[in-house]
């Protein structure tokens, strides 16, 4: 188990950049999560970095069976291929509990009892969705309940590579949030910081819809002493209702045996200048890494259709 943490932290001595795709497997890859894989491939390659791959599977209940062997399949057709071996989050609980037992011991973590309908009630009255920290005094005992972390009341403010500027005060605008869930499964929150910390990773690169979970990372990050590494977040590709392509909107997998055509068309979602045609998936993504330019990549806020 050890081994997982220290694979990179021996090839990082040679390469200063270490990236990662995070797949949580929810269904099989489409053309959204085509697009952020091959930006943080290419990204990754020309920087001359490492490029890991985590399958994020601490959510049974959000699985779909077969899903991780889809996802690996359609990386591997489309030549995206990953340094070291896969790290797989299910195996990894002893490094969130031993962060939960560090945030314990700082006494940054208090369990909470507050319902969803309660929470839900002081919202709609306050007008304020941040969490009230109702149950921040009480010191109730830890079994059975959800752990949230104490968040102090200060501006996180970091710089996207592609977004710029950000600025959140959480405390402000989510509050105490949960690390560990009423369900006993680890909040993504947690497991994202524990492995991006642990495997050394330096970039991040990721859609959007992650943006405004950036701040609370970055809180987490401080008090467990980790260094933040540089997020780059992509616009999102949407289904032709406007909803963020996901398998819930419908998204189709990729059809692998059109893997160079996929790769062109999550190219030009990046906004990047076409590649020479080539029917080689090796010579389009050799292409791909000289000629990549994180300048091109639309605005986050760009609306791009996947029809
Ligand atoms: N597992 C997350 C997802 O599939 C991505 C997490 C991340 O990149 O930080 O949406």
């Amino acid at each position: 188990m050890a081994s997982d943490a220290c694979t990179p932290l021996t090839l990082s001595v040679l390469t200063s950049y270490i990236g990662r795709f995070a797949p949580s497997p929810t269904g099989p890859l489409h053309m959204g999560s085509l697009v952020t894989a091959l930006a943080s491939w290419v990204d990754a390659r020309q920087h001359g970095g490492q490029w890991l791959l985590r399958v994020e599977d601490i959510d049974p209940p959000r699985e779909v069976a077969g899903a991780t062997d889809e996802i690996i399949a359609a990386l591997d057709a489309h030549g995206l291929y990953w340094d070291g071996h896969i790290t797989y989050q299910h195996a990894r609980s002893h490094h969130y509990e031993a962060a939960l037992d560090r945030l314990r011991a700082s006494k940054q973590l208090y369990a909470c009892e507050c319902t969803r309908k309660q929470l839900r009630a002081v919202a709609a009255q306050s007008g304020d969705a941040a969490y009230p920290g109702t149950c921040s005094a009480l010191d109730l005992e830890e079994q059975h309940l959800p752990l949230r972390l104490r968040v102090a009341d200060e501006v996180i403010s970091f710089t996207d590579l592609h977004a710029g500027a950000q600025l959140e005060n959480v405390a402000g605008k989510i509050g105490d949030f949960i690390i560990k869930r009423r369900d006993f499964l680890y909040a993504y929150q947690l497991a994202v910081v524990v492995d991006d910390a642990l495997q050394h990773v330096t970039h991040v690169v990721r859609g959007a819809d992650l943006l405004d979970n950036s701040p609370r990372q970055i809180v987490l990050q401080r008090m467990l002493g980790y260094t933040t590494p540089e997020y780059l977040h992509l616009p999102l590709i949407s289904s032709s209702d406007g909803k963020k392509l996901s398998k819930q909107t419908g998204a189709q997998a990729l059809d692998n045996s059109n893997a160079v055509a996929n790769l062109q068309k999550a190219w030009s979602f990046l906004g990047q200048s076409a590649v020479s045609a080539t029917s080689k998936v090796s010579e389009f993504l050799s292409a791909a890494v000289s000629q990549w330019q994180r300048r091109r990549i639309p605005g986050i806020d760009t609306q791009m259709f996947h029809i």
